[in-house]
């Protein structure tokens, strides 16, 4: 394994080539790199020359199961969705970008014009492209021609690599902001992958006073103190309640955002949250059914929210990387080049224990 830094704009004039080195899925657990057609821009559409690609636990999921839920893959398929880059060419009805910007890829192409995006929950539209959900393609590719609106500039001093983190980040921030995260409270954050982990890195910046986390790898742990936790448990060794009880003098947290999608932690938050306290859901159980104490829930008015992806995100999760960059900096423990991506995509699936965020470069050698 190699190591990369993207910390300067992509080198080289934007001549864009004909063809390009894509990584295909051509079955569950193998990935090959083969040509394909740059992708032709359409008027609105800009040229993303790919900087680098963070690998997702939704791409990991596809790669070794083929399908979440309903949403089955066809192959060959193309993966990534946490991505950057520069732009190097431009649609003619382009009006927010030129050549030659820095920016960070909201993966999520909605129709803006159904009731759900009329409404500002363009998460839930129906005709959502999301790059990589099947039969969508995604951004393990040199060149990605993306919708201007859901492109957001980067300043020069965050990195492609840090830019990419937007997208779990901006799954965090969502959390917060649907659960209404008060400034100076106490939350639980169960689970402690990057989309955990990031979570911590918005209760922060929201103001959570305590940040209790929860996971069963003492590295992940770790990973979570230097970004901000007050408190790790680690749930192989600790009564967690016992924990949680102990820390917020028996009244519970005021919010748990639960990450993990173990259905133990969903409904274990239930008393862990505070009379008037809010669960937000974000991790999907393998079960379509969980049981919740729903009496419990009645008497103490715990609300019990659920997050699916995010909704005006990326400016402020820019802003948040650009300021704490260099703290969030070791949660990319691996780097690979797009010739690398099968060895890439094996490391985030069979080390747990001393990977978190796997980054790959599509353009670099
Ligand atoms: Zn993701
Ligand atoms: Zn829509």
């Amino acid at each position: 394994m190699v190591k990369y830094s993207d910390k300067e704009k992509l080198k080289g004039e934007f001549i864009v080539p004909e063809y390009m080195d894509a990584a295909f899925l051509t079955k569950p657990l193998e990935v090959k790199v083969l040509k394909e057609k740059v992708p032709k821009v359409g008027s609105k559409d800009v040229l993303v020359k790919i900087g680098a690609v963070g690998i997702c636990g939704s791409d990991i999921h596809y790669y070794a199961h083929g399908h979440i839920g309903e949403r089955v893959v066809q192959y060959p398929h193309i993966q990534g969705h946490e991505c950057a880059g520069v732009i190097v060419a431009i649609g003619d009805k382009v009006t927010r970008f030129k050549v030659g910007d820095r920016v960070a890829v909201e993966p999520g192409v909605s129709c803006m014009a159904c009731e759900w995006c009329k409404e500002g929950r363009y998460n839930l539209c129906p005709d959502v492209q999301f790059l990589s959900t099947p039969p969508v393609k995604g951004a393990f590719v040199q060149y990605l021609s993306h919708r201007e609106d859901f492109l957001y500039p980067i300043p020069d001093t965050l990195s492609f690599e840090l830019a990419t983190l937007a997208e779990p980040l901006s799954v965090g921030i969502h959390a917060v902001k649907r659960g209404n995260l008060k400034p100076n409270s106490t939350v639980l954050i169960t689970g402690m992958g990057p989309v955990g982990l990031m979570a911590i890195v918005a209760a922060k910046s929201f103001g959570a006073n305590q940040i209790i986390v929860t996971d069963m790898e003492p590295f992940r742990l770790e990973a979570a103190k230097k970004l901000g936790a007050t408190n790790a448990i680690d749930i192989s060794d600790s009564d967690v309640s016992q924990m949680v009880s102990r820390l917020t003098g028996g009244h519970g947290v005021d919010m748990v955002i639960e990450t993990s999608g173990n259905e133990k932690a969903l409904e274990s938050s239930v008393k862990l949250t505070r009379r008037g306290g809010t669960i937000v859901a974000v991790g999907f159980p393998p079960a379509n059914h969980v049981p919740l104490n729903i009496t419990h829930m009645l008497q103490n008015e715990i609300d019990l929210l659920s997050v699916y992806r995010y909704i005006n995100t990326y400016p402020t999760a820019i802003e948040i990387l650009n300021q704490v960059g260099n703290e969030v900096e070791h949660i990319i423990t691996d780097k690979y080049t797009i010739y690398e991506i099968q060895e890439a995509m094996n490391q985030s699936y069979k080390n747990k224990e001393k990977s978190l965020k796997v980054m790959v470069y599509p353009n670099t050698k």
